[in-house]
């Protein structure tokens, strides 16, 4: 007999129920219990690839799962983007399934099935960092992806009940979009409304201030909490939230700064991924704490290189310890961060994201073959004083940068700024124009566009 509606979602309010159980319950566990969990996953995890994925099984070769450690993961090599995209039919583990069905199944998801043959999620990255990617999770293993976050719920004095607006994508391709499904008002999660980051602000606000029931928590892009704080400051966003959270974009000072002048709160920052975690912080101590019980993360330099916790890092790597479907293994997942493993105050051990300060990968193509990092034109914009948002296009010798600014920009230096960046790469006689713009373009995902190229 087929469930019915109240069955799927008595079935999902139990498992939700008991993924956050085991979360907290994670929480008080020590390091070293840590480790060992990890360690159990992280062989369970070889054995599994080696034995039913063709490309993991000649990558994998002469490794014994029954003794490898997570210190013998720099031996292996860096899984990269274009890499595992391009070997993703020998990379999964489901016999049968193929990257264009999986794709076929992303395109429809908007408005036809949510599940692919009835047991998998599938999601793409937001369009944000460089080529596209897509990732794939059995139903369970999506559970636990979305629930890392529920296991830090009141931890920081905000009330789980209050009712949220989630303001990222709406849309089941991204991971935030299928998150809100699992937390509406019959899902069983904490209630919220979810809103497009990719709406007008205008539209945003009317949609905001007439939500039922009303709203009282903000969480959302950065990019988009900023340009409402705004409005709030101008009279025209009614509610005042309890608490406002962000997370998908580096978050720039500007943004805490008009949370803070809108509301008069701190803002709270978490990180996540699609490859598969979420770090939360536990209002105690400093930065992010990373789900250690079901990934790994490695902090690396730019050529790969191992970098001690502690240590400003320019990229992460992440080995995702439950998702058996979909293995990555020391995935390339670019942002620049510092980790530390030092004891947090708050007395939890999961190791802790202090900074991230870069997202972005790829590069900027521009004339002579010079070529400039994403991530250079990223750290120098949104440092810059009075820059909130960008979006870089090459044009002629040099580049056209839109900014939108809290109005203290000295859009002359910038431009300057730039000038440098671009000659320092090489570029002779660089032509940079910097404009003003009210507010940024949006990708798909409602993330802000920042490179046109
Ligand atoms: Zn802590």
């Amino acid at each position: 007999m087929a469930a019915t509606h109240e069955d799927l979602v008595r079935q999902q309010q139990l498992e939700l129920q008991s993924e956050y159980l085991r979360g907290s319950r994670r929480l008080r566990w020590d390091a070293e219990r840590l480790a060992s969990e990890r360690q159990r996953r992280l062989r369970e995890l070889i054995a599994w690839s080696a034995e039913h994925s063709p490309f993991w099984r000649a990558r994998l070769a002469g490794i014994d799962p029954a003794t490898f450690t997570e210190a013998d993961l720099p031996s292996l090599p860096i899984l990269r983007r274009d890499e595992m995209m391009g070997e993703f039919d020998r990379l999964i583990t489901v016999p049968g399934l193929t990257l264009t069905r999986v794709m076929e199944h992303v395109k429809q998801v908007d408005s036809g099935d949510q599940l692919l043959d009835g047991r998998f999620r599938a999601i793409r990255t937001s369009g944000a960092t460089g080529s596209e990617a897509y990732h794939l999770y059995g139903a369970d293993a999506f559970v636990t992806f979305v629930m890392q976050g529920s296991r830090w719920t009141g931890r920081r004095g905000e009330s789980p009940d209050a009712v949220l607006a989630q303001i990222f994508s709406c849309s089941p391709q991204h991971e935030s979009g299928i998150f809100h499904a699992f937390s509406t008002f019959t899902s069983g999660g904490p209630p919220s409304h979810c809103f497009d980051g990719g709406t007008s602000v205008p539209d945003l606000v009317a949609q905001l201030n007439a939500a039922e029931p009303p709203v009282e928590a903000l969480q959302g892009w950065p990019s988009v909490i900023r340009l409402l704080a705004h409005e709030a400051l101008a009279g025209r966003l009614k509610h005042v939230p309890a608490w406002v959270s962000v997370a998908g974009e580096v978050c720039s000072p500007l943004v805490r700064d008009a949370v803070h002048a809108a509301w008069g709160l701190e803002l709270s920052e978490f990180w996540g991924c699609c490859e598969g975690t979420y770090a939360f912080p536990c209002g105690v101590g400093e930065g992010m704490h990373i789900a250690d019980d079901l990934v790994i993360l490695e902090t690396v330099d730019a050529s790969g290189n191992p970098v001690p916790y502690g240590q400003p890092a320019d990229r992460v790597l992440l080995t995702n310890l439950y998702n058996l479907d979909q293995p990555l293994i020391r995935y390339d997942i670019a942002d620049a961060m510092i980790i530390t493993d030092e004891p947090c105050p708050c007395g939890c051990a999961h190791r802790r994201i202090l900074d991230v300060s870069a997202r972005m990968d790829g590069v900027v193509e521009l004339p002579d073959g010079v070529r400039v990092e994403r991530r250079r034109f990223e750290t120098l914009l949104l440092a810059f004083p009075g820059v909130a948002d960008f979006l870089v296009t090459p044009s002629g010798r040099g580049v056209d940068v839109a900014v939108a600014t809290d109005g203290a920009c000295n859009t002359d230096e910038l431009a300057r700024s730039l000038v440098n960046l671009l000659a320092d790469h090489g570029l002779a006689s660089p032509v940079v124009h910097v404009r003003l713009v009210e507010a940024p373009e949006r990708l798909w995902s409602g993330k802000v566009k920042q490179f046109a190229q």
